[in-house]
């Protein structure tokens, strides 16, 4: 459960921005939120499929930006007007990072009257209490909030608030000051549906954080009363959670894509690269999702690939890395898909076959995989005159941009220069060589300087990337994470041993958990013999053992756990994470192998 600083216009909030400023995540490239509030506004919008239409024009406001509004407005339409519409300095609830203020894409928006209207408002409207939403300033309340009218000034207050103010037609203060006639000997008890649950208050100076008892929740109603919130069912088992699976963060992605974005020059695009299910990610939910951000260049690895990738983007060039047979030209170009050229003798049958093939050229600068020599230009620029193939990008690939070692930057750097050599010798020649591209994730990380078109940004876009492989440090989250349930508990004594060959024997007494997930859920099954840990009730425990298909083991020690409770394999639980980077090393390998070893069996769910 998600619950809020229930903060009002009047709280003032303490001068130190950082406190609500620490956890925002980017929105886009204007607005930032906090992370609860900004997922909840993800499945807010989703849900009423207004993903294209609606435009954020607020989030979170530095008291800055609060100050240059005021003046701003001040000036444009005078002190009273001002006064009237926008918010004081340190009394705007857009400090806290939870209140949005919605347009609608195409209507017009002024600085601070956005219009949010039409039917995707109403729709949103009707629906956002469910999504922990409420409406703050509607017109019939304007004496209670002193604020006239704002249509489009949302406020996130979580579940059950925003229910229980809809369903009495309050804002904020109202609720607050029924809130507080509740107490702990007499609390109030609301059912929404799915869920009972009991509210209470207790002033501020008597209260203690419960810490035994997790399902309670306390946030600060006001200046001098904490409001408690307790689920009194426990939270339903949403679709897909019941095994394993893996959960995709929408906003850590957004987020990736927005950093991304801003540390590119203007002109340069970036080409999301999707091969292998999309690094583990699942294909279609991220091909999507990053359809739906503006996405416009992908690379895959295989047609069939590129085919899912089409499904969802009838505009988007798709690339394919690596080698396509002749024999594919036909659907190929009814797919309108880019291929690599791998070597003059496929681009010459591809050619023959008569079809018209988008293709980009790959120049071998000193990896030795695919492309011609760069050296070799005459080689090259046969390429440019089969008539049939329309060559509309050159690209090669660095093959340590993420080593910083003198010797390997040097290397990268005569990559670099090989490259860009080719490029403009065809220019030289009067062929245009279409869009340029090189780097990779670390290639743009450690070479941002680069004149090229597009960035084929792989593992950078899901947040993974080894801060002691690159330079440049941006705050780039991680997208996947991997989730699994307690199947079983057991007591073993010491001595006795558990599961295949028993390869693990208790040390002592102790309890171990089965967990419902396996190798062949795409964990390596020499993990439990390398350290790999997982977490349960935010701490860190062991897997132990031989890893069988389906199951695996843990040592719990004296940790007490349920059967049913949720693990993380890679992600956060409470304080403690365990990242892709830290199973990767202990397996011994890079985070794109563990992670594209994920397997499909487990659902991807959107979050
Ligand atoms: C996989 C791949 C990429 C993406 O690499 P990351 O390091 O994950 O960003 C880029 N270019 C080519 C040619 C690739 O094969």
């Amino acid at each position: 459960m998600n619950c809020v600083r229930l903060v009002n216009r009047e709280h003032r909030l303490e001068a130190d921005e950082s406190r609500w400023t620490r956890e925002l995540v980017w929105i886009d490239e204007n607005t930032q939120l906090q992370p609860v509030c900004a997922r909840a506004l993800n499945d807010w919008i989703t849900h009423c499929g207004g993903e294209a239409e609606v435009t954020f024009v607020s989030g979170w406001r530095s008291y800055d930006q609060q100050r240059t509004i005021m003046t701003e407005t001040e000036n444009e339409r005078g002190w009273d007007y001002a006064h009237q519409f926008v918010a004081e300095v340190r009394a705007s609830e857009h400090h806290t990072g939870l209140a949005i203020d919605l347009g609608i894409a195409g209507k017009d928006q002024d600085l601070i009257c956005p219009d949010f209207s039409g039917p995707l408002a109403d729709r949103m409207r009707e629906c956002a209490d469910q999504f922990g939403f409420i409406f703050r300033y509607p017109k019939h309340k304007t004496e209670i909030t002193g604020i006239s009218e704002e249509p489009w000034h949302y406020r996130y207050v979580g579940l059950p608030h925003a229910q229980i103010i809809a369903d009495h037609d309050w804002v904020l203060e109202e609720y607050a000051a029924f809130l507080k006639a509740y107490t702990q000997a007499r609390p109030y008890l609301y059912d929404d549906g799915q869920r009972r649950w009991q509210l209470w208050t207790q002033p501020l100076a008597e209260t203690f954080p419960p810490t035994e008892n997790t399902s309670v929740e306390s946030s600060q109603l006001d200046e001098s009363t904490c409001l408690f919130v307790k689920a009194l069912d426990p939270d339903p088992i949403p679709e897909g959670r019941d095994r394993a699976w893996v959960e995709l963060d929408g906003i850590a992605l957004r987020h990736n894509l927005t950093v991304l974005r801003k540390a590119m020059a203007p002109h340069q695009e970036i080409m999301a690269v999707l091969k292998a299910n999309a690094y583990g990610h699942g294909l279609e939910p991220t091909a999507d999702f990053l359809s739906r951000q503006g996405v416009r260049h992908f690379a895959v690895a295989t047609i069939e690939e590129a085919k899912v990738i089409r499904a969802i983007n009838p505009t988007a060039e798709i690339l394919i890395l690596g080698y396509v047979p002749p024999q594919r030209a036909a659907e190929v170009s009814r797919l309108r898909l880019s291929l690599t050229l791998t070597s003059y003798d496929q681009a010459c049958q591809l050619d023959q076959t008569g079809f018209t093939i988008n293709a980009h050229l790959p120049i071998d600068t000193g990896m030795h995989r695919l492309g011609e020599a760069a050296e070799d230009l005459d080689a090259i620029v046969r390429y440019y005159s089969l008539s049939h193939l329309r060559i509309t990008g050159l690209y090669s690939h660095l093959y340590e941009a993420d080593n910083l070692d003198a010797e390997a930057v040097a290397h990268t750097q005569a990559q670099i220069d090989r490259f860009f050599h080719v490029a403009d010798a065809l220019k030289q020649r009067g062929i245009d060589p279409g869009r340029l591209h090189l780097q990779g994730s670390y290639g743009f990380l450690n070479y941002p300087e680069l004149r090229c078109d597009l960035v084929r940004f792989g593992i950078a876009l899901f947040g993974c990337v080894a801060p002691f492989r690159s330079r440049m440090e941006l705050d780039l989250r991680p997208v996947a994470s991997v989730h699994t349930r307690i199947a079983a508990l057991r007591s073993l004594r010491k001595g006795e041993g558990a599961g295949y060959n028993h390869a693990w024997t208790a040390p002592c007494d102790t309890t171990i958990a089965i967990l419902s997930i396996g190798y062949s859920d795409g964990l390596f099954r020499s993990s439990s013999f390398q350290g790999v840990e997982v977490l349960i009730h935010g701490q860190r425990r062991p897997l132990i053992g031989a890893m069988c298909m389906d199951q695996c083991l843990v040592d719990l020690g004296t940790l007490p756990a349920a059967i049913g409770e949720e693990v993380v394999v890679i992600g956060v639980q409470g304080s403690e994470s365990i990242s892709a980077l830290e199973v990767a090393e202990k397996t011994g390998t890079i985070v794109p192998e563990t992670l594209s070893m994920l397997r499909g069996r487990m659902p991807r769910i959107l979050v």
